[in-house]
Protein backbone atom coordinates (compact mmCIF):
# COMPACT_ATOMS: atom_id res chain seq x y z
CA UNK A 1 0.00 0.00 0.00
CA UNK A 2 1.16 3.73 -0.53
CA UNK A 3 2.31 5.80 2.30
CA UNK A 4 1.40 8.86 0.95
CA UNK A 5 -2.66 9.74 0.42
CA UNK A 6 -4.70 11.69 -1.97
CA UNK A 7 -6.47 13.92 -0.95
CA UNK A 8 -9.98 13.52 -2.47
CA UNK A 9 -10.22 17.11 -4.01
CA UNK A 10 -7.52 16.27 -5.76
CA UNK A 11 -8.38 15.88 -9.44
CA UNK A 12 -5.22 16.40 -11.81
CA UNK A 13 -2.12 14.73 -11.79
CA UNK A 14 1.05 16.69 -11.13
CA UNK A 15 2.29 16.23 -7.60
CA UNK A 16 4.94 13.69 -8.54
CA UNK A 17 7.29 16.53 -8.97
CA UNK A 18 7.51 16.90 -5.19
CA UNK A 19 7.60 13.53 -4.27
CA UNK A 20 10.07 12.39 -7.19
CA UNK A 21 12.99 10.05 -5.67
CA UNK A 22 16.15 9.98 -7.02
CA UNK A 23 17.45 6.17 -7.86
CA UNK A 24 21.41 5.22 -6.52
CA UNK A 25 22.68 2.37 -8.54
CA UNK A 26 25.70 0.48 -7.51
CA UNK A 27 27.69 -2.36 -8.45
CA UNK A 28 24.66 -3.97 -10.19
CA UNK A 29 25.37 -7.63 -11.37
CA UNK A 30 23.83 -9.61 -13.34
CA UNK A 31 24.93 -12.99 -14.73
CA UNK A 32 23.18 -15.60 -17.09
CA UNK A 33 25.68 -18.39 -17.47
CA UNK A 34 28.34 -17.30 -19.22
CA UNK A 35 26.59 -13.84 -20.24
CA UNK A 36 27.08 -10.78 -17.67
CA UNK A 37 24.07 -8.80 -18.68
CA UNK A 38 24.88 -6.36 -16.24
CA UNK A 39 28.85 -5.53 -14.98
CA UNK A 40 29.31 -3.58 -12.28
CA UNK A 41 26.87 -0.73 -13.50
CA UNK A 42 26.56 2.65 -10.90
CA UNK A 43 24.49 5.04 -12.18
CA UNK A 44 23.04 8.06 -10.65
CA UNK A 45 19.77 9.10 -11.57
CA UNK A 46 18.05 12.32 -10.58
CA UNK A 47 14.60 13.29 -8.95
CA UNK A 48 12.28 13.86 -11.49
CA UNK A 49 14.95 13.49 -14.49
CA UNK A 50 13.91 11.44 -17.58
CA UNK A 51 17.08 9.36 -18.23
CA UNK A 52 17.37 7.13 -21.19
CA UNK A 53 19.07 3.94 -21.56
CA UNK A 54 20.52 3.88 -24.74
CA UNK A 55 22.35 0.65 -26.72
CA UNK A 56 22.24 -2.23 -29.08
CA UNK A 57 20.83 -5.06 -28.68
CA UNK A 58 21.53 -7.90 -26.19
CA UNK A 59 23.47 -4.81 -23.99
CA UNK A 60 21.51 -5.16 -21.27
CA UNK A 61 19.03 -2.38 -21.12
CA UNK A 62 16.05 -4.33 -20.42
CA UNK A 63 17.91 -6.85 -17.84
CA UNK A 64 19.02 -2.87 -15.84
CA UNK A 65 14.79 -1.60 -16.22
CA UNK A 66 13.63 -5.32 -15.20
CA UNK A 67 16.03 -5.02 -12.14
CA UNK A 68 14.72 -1.67 -11.49
CA UNK A 69 10.94 -3.24 -11.20
CA UNK A 70 12.51 -6.46 -8.95
CA UNK A 71 11.15 -9.16 -11.33
CA UNK A 72 14.74 -9.61 -11.91
CA UNK A 73 16.88 -10.36 -8.98
CA UNK A 74 20.88 -9.65 -9.52
CA UNK A 75 23.48 -11.12 -8.07
CA UNK A 76 24.91 -8.39 -6.55
CA UNK A 77 25.20 -4.74 -6.01
CA UNK A 78 22.84 -2.29 -4.70
CA UNK A 79 19.65 -0.21 -5.46
CA UNK A 80 17.85 2.38 -3.83
CA UNK A 81 15.02 4.44 -4.44
CA UNK A 82 15.72 7.88 -2.22
CA UNK A 83 16.92 6.71 0.79
CA UNK A 84 15.52 3.23 0.80
CA UNK A 85 17.54 0.00 -0.28
CA UNK A 86 14.76 -1.99 -2.42
CA UNK A 87 16.96 -4.56 -3.90
CA UNK A 88 15.14 -6.95 -2.04
CA UNK A 89 11.60 -5.50 -2.12
CA UNK A 90 9.28 -7.66 -3.89
CA UNK A 91 7.85 -5.56 -7.08
CA UNK A 92 4.60 -4.54 -6.11
CA UNK A 93 5.96 -2.38 -3.34
CA UNK A 94 8.15 -0.35 -5.14
CA UNK A 95 5.46 1.96 -6.62
CA UNK A 96 7.09 1.38 -10.01
CA UNK A 97 4.80 2.08 -12.95
CA UNK A 98 6.04 0.16 -16.51
CA UNK A 99 4.70 0.54 -20.05
CA UNK A 100 6.78 -2.23 -21.90
CA UNK A 101 7.04 -2.51 -26.01
CA UNK A 102 3.87 -4.64 -26.77
CA UNK A 103 1.02 -2.84 -23.99
CA UNK A 104 0.55 -5.58 -22.32
CA UNK A 105 -3.01 -4.71 -22.46
CA UNK A 106 -5.83 -7.23 -20.78
CA UNK A 107 -7.96 -7.52 -24.00
CA UNK A 108 -10.54 -9.02 -22.47
CA UNK A 109 -11.44 -5.81 -20.23
CA UNK A 110 -12.62 -2.18 -21.21
CA UNK A 111 -10.19 1.05 -21.35
CA UNK A 112 -11.11 1.79 -18.10
CA UNK A 113 -11.00 -1.80 -16.69
CA UNK A 114 -7.09 -1.76 -17.48
CA UNK A 115 -6.59 1.63 -16.47
CA UNK A 116 -8.14 0.77 -13.24
CA UNK A 117 -6.35 -2.68 -12.55
CA UNK A 118 -3.35 -1.13 -10.98
CA UNK A 119 -5.78 0.52 -8.29
CA UNK A 120 -7.61 -2.91 -7.86
CA UNK A 121 -4.54 -3.98 -6.74
CA UNK A 122 -3.59 -1.37 -4.32
CA UNK A 123 -6.91 -1.63 -2.38
CA UNK A 124 -8.10 1.79 -3.82
CA UNK A 125 -11.83 2.86 -3.08
CA UNK A 126 -14.37 2.53 -6.32
CA UNK A 127 -15.47 6.18 -6.33
CA UNK A 128 -11.81 7.04 -5.58
CA UNK A 129 -10.77 5.30 -8.38
CA UNK A 130 -13.53 6.23 -11.04
CA UNK A 131 -12.49 9.82 -10.35
CA UNK A 132 -8.62 8.82 -11.02
CA UNK A 133 -9.00 6.75 -13.92
CA UNK A 134 -11.44 9.64 -15.95
CA UNK A 135 -8.14 12.10 -15.13
CA UNK A 136 -5.90 9.27 -16.70
CA UNK A 137 -8.21 9.64 -19.48
CA UNK A 138 -7.70 13.03 -19.61
CA UNK A 139 -3.66 12.70 -19.38
CA UNK A 140 -3.82 11.09 -21.97
CA UNK A 141 -6.47 12.45 -24.48
CA UNK A 142 -9.02 9.78 -24.57
CA UNK A 143 -11.54 11.00 -22.11
CA UNK A 144 -14.48 9.45 -23.84
CA UNK A 145 -12.80 5.70 -24.51
CA UNK A 146 -13.19 4.23 -20.94
CA UNK A 147 -16.07 2.08 -22.58
CA UNK A 148 -14.30 0.69 -25.49
CA UNK A 149 -13.16 -2.44 -25.91
CA UNK A 150 -9.08 -2.56 -26.45
CA UNK A 151 -9.29 -4.15 -29.57
CA UNK A 152 -10.91 -1.36 -30.74
CA UNK A 153 -8.22 0.92 -30.43
CA UNK A 154 -5.32 1.74 -32.59
CA UNK A 155 -2.28 1.10 -31.94
CA UNK A 156 -1.54 4.63 -30.77
CA UNK A 157 -4.70 4.63 -28.38
CA UNK A 158 -3.47 1.49 -26.66
CA UNK A 159 0.24 2.64 -26.06
CA UNK A 160 -1.56 6.22 -24.76
CA UNK A 161 -4.45 3.33 -21.96
CA UNK A 162 -0.72 1.60 -21.45
CA UNK A 163 0.98 4.84 -20.44
CA UNK A 164 -2.32 6.25 -18.31
CA UNK A 165 -1.91 2.25 -16.76
CA UNK A 166 1.17 2.70 -15.66
CA UNK A 167 0.65 6.21 -13.90
CA UNK A 168 -2.82 5.97 -12.68
CA UNK A 169 -1.37 5.49 -9.52
CA UNK A 170 0.94 8.26 -9.53
CA UNK A 171 3.93 5.98 -9.13
CA UNK A 172 7.16 7.87 -7.90
CA UNK A 173 8.77 6.31 -10.74
CA UNK A 174 7.90 5.35 -14.05
CA UNK A 175 10.16 2.59 -16.69
CA UNK A 176 9.59 2.48 -20.27
CA UNK A 177 10.84 -0.23 -22.50
CA UNK A 178 11.14 0.66 -25.90
CA UNK A 179 6.86 1.67 -25.85
CA UNK A 180 6.86 3.38 -29.05
CA UNK A 181 9.00 1.04 -31.34
CA UNK A 182 6.00 -0.75 -32.54
CA UNK A 183 4.27 1.98 -34.16
CA UNK A 184 4.88 3.92 -37.09
CA UNK A 185 7.40 6.50 -37.70
CA UNK A 186 4.94 9.48 -37.71
CA UNK A 187 3.00 8.25 -34.63
CA UNK A 188 6.12 7.93 -32.87
CA UNK A 189 7.95 10.73 -33.38
CA UNK A 190 4.35 13.03 -32.24
CA UNK A 191 4.19 10.43 -29.15
CA UNK A 192 8.09 11.14 -28.15
CA UNK A 193 7.23 14.55 -28.09
CA UNK A 194 3.82 14.19 -26.22
CA UNK A 195 5.30 11.78 -23.60
CA UNK A 196 8.34 14.33 -23.06
CA UNK A 197 5.31 17.29 -22.58
CA UNK A 198 3.99 14.80 -19.88
CA UNK A 199 6.85 14.19 -17.99
CA UNK A 200 7.71 17.90 -18.03
CA UNK A 201 4.24 18.67 -16.24
CA UNK A 202 4.22 15.42 -14.04
CA UNK A 203 7.93 15.37 -13.21
CA UNK A 204 8.21 11.42 -12.15
CA UNK A 205 11.69 10.01 -12.31
CA UNK A 206 11.50 8.30 -15.98
CA UNK A 207 13.64 5.56 -16.76
CA UNK A 208 13.25 5.02 -20.65
CA UNK A 209 14.94 2.60 -22.94
CA UNK A 210 15.45 2.51 -26.70
CA UNK A 211 18.22 1.46 -29.42
CA UNK A 212 16.65 4.60 -31.38
CA UNK A 213 19.83 7.41 -30.83
CA UNK A 214 17.52 9.88 -32.41
CA UNK A 215 14.28 9.18 -29.87
CA UNK A 216 16.87 9.41 -27.27
CA UNK A 217 18.08 12.78 -28.17
CA UNK A 218 14.83 14.28 -28.33
CA UNK A 219 13.65 12.85 -25.26
CA UNK A 220 16.20 12.77 -22.29
CA UNK A 221 17.55 14.83 -20.15
CA UNK A 222 20.36 12.95 -19.82
CA UNK A 223 21.28 9.84 -21.66
CA UNK A 224 23.28 6.41 -20.00
CA UNK A 225 25.07 4.51 -23.35
CA UNK A 226 25.04 1.25 -22.65
CA UNK A 227 27.46 -1.61 -24.08
CA UNK A 228 27.77 -5.28 -22.86
CA UNK A 229 26.37 -4.25 -19.35
CA UNK A 230 28.33 -1.70 -18.93
CA UNK A 231 27.73 2.52 -19.21
CA UNK A 232 29.85 3.74 -21.44
CA UNK A 233 28.33 7.48 -20.85
CA UNK A 234 26.41 9.60 -18.99
CA UNK A 235 25.70 12.97 -20.25
CA UNK A 236 23.20 15.40 -21.70
CA UNK A 237 22.49 14.84 -25.05
CA UNK A 238 24.35 17.55 -26.54
CA UNK A 239 27.13 16.83 -25.15
CA UNK A 240 27.37 12.69 -26.17
CA UNK A 241 26.84 14.33 -29.55
CA UNK A 242 29.88 17.11 -29.62
CA UNK A 243 32.01 15.21 -27.08
CA UNK A 244 31.80 11.54 -26.74
CA UNK A 245 34.05 9.99 -24.28
CA UNK A 246 35.24 7.27 -26.49
CA UNK A 247 34.96 5.97 -30.26
CA UNK A 248 32.10 3.62 -29.29
CA UNK A 249 29.95 6.28 -28.08
CA UNK A 250 30.79 8.19 -31.17
CA UNK A 251 30.21 5.75 -33.31
CA UNK A 252 26.60 4.57 -32.01
CA UNK A 253 25.53 8.03 -31.37
CA UNK A 254 25.48 9.97 -35.19
CA UNK A 255 27.46 9.07 -38.05
CA UNK A 256 31.13 9.70 -38.23
CA UNK A 257 34.27 8.63 -39.97
CA UNK A 258 37.38 8.20 -38.06
CA UNK A 259 41.02 9.25 -39.34
CA UNK A 260 43.94 7.80 -37.53
CA UNK A 261 46.28 10.33 -35.57
CA UNK A 262 49.68 9.92 -34.35
CA UNK A 263 50.74 12.02 -31.65
CA UNK A 264 54.31 12.64 -30.39
CA UNK A 265 56.65 15.46 -28.84
CA UNK A 266 52.95 16.94 -28.35
CA UNK A 267 52.32 17.24 -32.24
CA UNK A 268 49.40 15.65 -34.09
CA UNK A 269 49.64 14.45 -37.58
CA UNK A 270 47.05 13.31 -39.56
CA UNK A 271 46.74 12.26 -43.20
CA UNK A 272 50.54 13.78 -43.52
CA UNK A 273 49.65 17.26 -42.40
CA UNK A 274 49.76 18.52 -38.30
CA UNK A 275 46.58 19.49 -37.08
CA UNK A 276 45.18 21.21 -34.17
CA UNK A 277 43.25 20.59 -31.33
CA UNK A 278 41.62 22.57 -28.42
CA UNK A 279 43.39 22.29 -24.94
CA UNK A 280 46.49 19.69 -25.05
CA UNK A 281 46.92 17.21 -27.67
CA UNK A 282 46.20 13.67 -25.67
CA UNK A 283 48.83 11.51 -24.42
CA UNK A 284 51.62 9.96 -27.36
CA UNK A 285 50.92 7.40 -29.63
CA UNK A 286 47.92 6.27 -31.73
CA UNK A 287 44.49 7.78 -31.63
CA UNK A 288 41.49 8.53 -33.77
CA UNK A 289 39.91 12.17 -35.10
CA UNK A 290 36.31 11.79 -35.43
CA UNK A 291 34.57 13.44 -38.43
CA UNK A 292 30.71 14.20 -38.09
CA UNK A 293 29.47 14.78 -41.95
CA UNK A 294 27.38 17.94 -41.30
CA UNK A 295 30.70 19.52 -39.15
CA UNK A 296 32.75 18.97 -42.16
CA UNK A 297 32.85 22.27 -44.40
CA UNK A 298 33.34 23.17 -48.13
CA UNK A 299 35.85 25.99 -48.76
CA UNK A 300 36.25 28.11 -50.86
CA UNK A 301 38.55 30.64 -51.04
CA UNK A 302 38.29 32.04 -47.60
CA UNK A 303 40.92 32.40 -44.89
CA UNK A 304 40.63 29.03 -42.46
CA UNK A 305 42.51 30.52 -39.51
CA UNK A 306 40.61 28.54 -37.02
CA UNK A 307 40.48 25.38 -38.88
CA UNK A 308 41.99 21.90 -40.01
CA UNK A 309 41.95 21.66 -43.63
CA UNK A 310 41.26 18.47 -45.48
CA UNK A 311 42.14 18.28 -49.04
CA UNK A 312 39.89 15.76 -51.38
CA UNK A 313 38.30 14.81 -54.33
CA UNK A 314 34.38 14.42 -54.61
CA UNK A 315 33.78 10.46 -55.29
CA UNK A 316 30.04 10.78 -55.02
CA UNK A 317 27.08 13.19 -54.91
CA UNK A 318 23.67 12.25 -53.49
CA UNK A 319 21.30 14.82 -53.37
CA UNK A 320 19.18 13.92 -50.10
CA UNK A 321 16.18 16.35 -50.18
CA UNK A 322 17.56 18.48 -47.55
CA UNK A 323 21.06 18.06 -47.51
CA UNK A 324 23.66 16.94 -50.01
CA UNK A 325 25.84 13.63 -48.48
CA UNK A 326 29.26 13.79 -50.35
CA UNK A 327 32.02 11.03 -50.58
CA UNK A 328 35.24 12.78 -50.17
CA UNK A 329 38.40 10.90 -51.22
CA UNK A 330 41.47 12.18 -49.63
CA UNK A 331 44.63 12.31 -50.84
CA UNK A 332 45.57 9.14 -48.73
CA UNK A 333 42.67 7.06 -50.35
CA UNK A 334 40.37 7.04 -47.26
CA UNK A 335 37.07 8.76 -47.63
CA UNK A 336 34.66 10.71 -45.73
CA UNK A 337 31.43 11.78 -45.65
CA UNK A 338 30.57 15.44 -45.74
CA UNK A 339 26.49 16.74 -45.16
CA UNK A 340 25.85 20.14 -47.10
CA UNK A 341 22.57 22.12 -47.32
CA UNK A 342 20.81 22.24 -50.00
CA UNK A 343 19.30 25.61 -49.19
CA UNK A 344 19.11 27.97 -46.92
CA UNK A 345 21.30 30.40 -45.93
CA UNK A 346 24.50 28.70 -45.25
CA UNK A 347 24.26 26.99 -48.49
CA UNK A 348 27.83 26.31 -50.68
CA UNK A 349 28.46 25.50 -54.32
CA UNK A 350 29.06 22.33 -54.39
CA UNK A 351 31.51 21.24 -56.74
CA UNK A 352 31.16 18.91 -59.55
CA UNK A 353 32.00 15.07 -59.50
CA UNK A 354 35.51 14.37 -59.53
CA UNK A 355 36.48 17.90 -58.50
CA UNK A 356 39.25 19.12 -56.04
CA UNK A 357 37.30 19.98 -52.86
CA UNK A 358 39.04 21.67 -49.86
CA UNK A 359 37.11 20.48 -46.26
CA UNK A 360 37.57 22.95 -43.12
CA UNK A 361 36.93 21.29 -39.42
CA UNK A 362 36.89 23.95 -37.29
CA UNK A 363 39.65 23.45 -33.98
CA UNK A 364 36.85 23.23 -31.45
CA UNK A 365 35.45 20.37 -33.39
CA UNK A 366 38.15 18.49 -34.00
CA UNK A 367 38.24 15.88 -31.34
CA UNK A 368 40.30 12.99 -30.80
CA UNK A 369 39.31 9.38 -28.97
CA UNK A 370 41.48 6.95 -28.04
CA UNK A 371 41.83 4.33 -30.44
CA UNK A 372 40.35 0.64 -29.03
CA UNK A 373 43.39 -1.28 -30.79
CA UNK A 374 45.50 -0.02 -28.57
P1 LIG B 1 18.68 -5.39 -24.37
O1 LIG B 1 17.39 -5.09 -23.67
O2 LIG B 1 19.67 -4.29 -24.30
O3 LIG B 1 18.47 -5.86 -25.78
P2 LIG B 1 18.83 -7.61 -22.49
O4 LIG B 1 18.91 -6.98 -21.16
O5 LIG B 1 17.52 -8.17 -22.91
O6 LIG B 1 19.39 -6.60 -23.61
O7 LIG B 1 19.90 -8.80 -22.56
C1 LIG B 1 21.25 -8.64 -22.16
C2 LIG B 1 21.97 -9.97 -22.31
O8 LIG B 1 21.46 -10.90 -21.37
C3 LIG B 1 21.77 -10.62 -23.68
O9 LIG B 1 22.94 -11.27 -24.03
C4 LIG B 1 20.64 -11.59 -23.43
O10 LIG B 1 20.70 -12.68 -24.34
C5 LIG B 1 20.91 -12.04 -22.00
N1 LIG B 1 19.66 -12.42 -21.29
C6 LIG B 1 18.66 -11.59 -20.94
N2 LIG B 1 17.70 -12.23 -20.26
C7 LIG B 1 18.10 -13.53 -20.17
C8 LIG B 1 17.54 -14.72 -19.58
N3 LIG B 1 16.37 -14.68 -18.93
N4 LIG B 1 18.24 -15.86 -19.70
C9 LIG B 1 19.44 -15.88 -20.35
N5 LIG B 1 20.02 -14.82 -20.91
C10 LIG B 1 19.37 -13.65 -20.83
MG1 LIG C 1 15.41 -5.04 -24.48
Amino acid sequence: HRSRTVPPDEKKFGMARDTALPITIRRLTKTYGAITALDNVDLDIRAGEFLTLLGPSGSGKTTLLMTLAGFVQPDHGSLRFGDKEVVRLAPHKRDVGMVFQNYALFPHMDVKGNIAFPLRLRGVSHSDSARRVEAALEMVQLSGYGDRKVDQLSGGQRQRVALARALVFEPQIVLMDEPLSALDKTLRESMQIELRNLHNRLGMTTIYVTHDQREALTMSDRIAVINHGRVMQLDVPRTLYDRPANRFVAEFIGESTFLDVDVSQGQCQCEGTLIRTEGLPRDEGQCVLMLRPERLSILDDAPTADMNVFHGQIGQLVYQGDTFLLQVTLSSGRTLAVRAMTSGRNVVNIPSLGAPIRLGLAVQDTILLADPKE
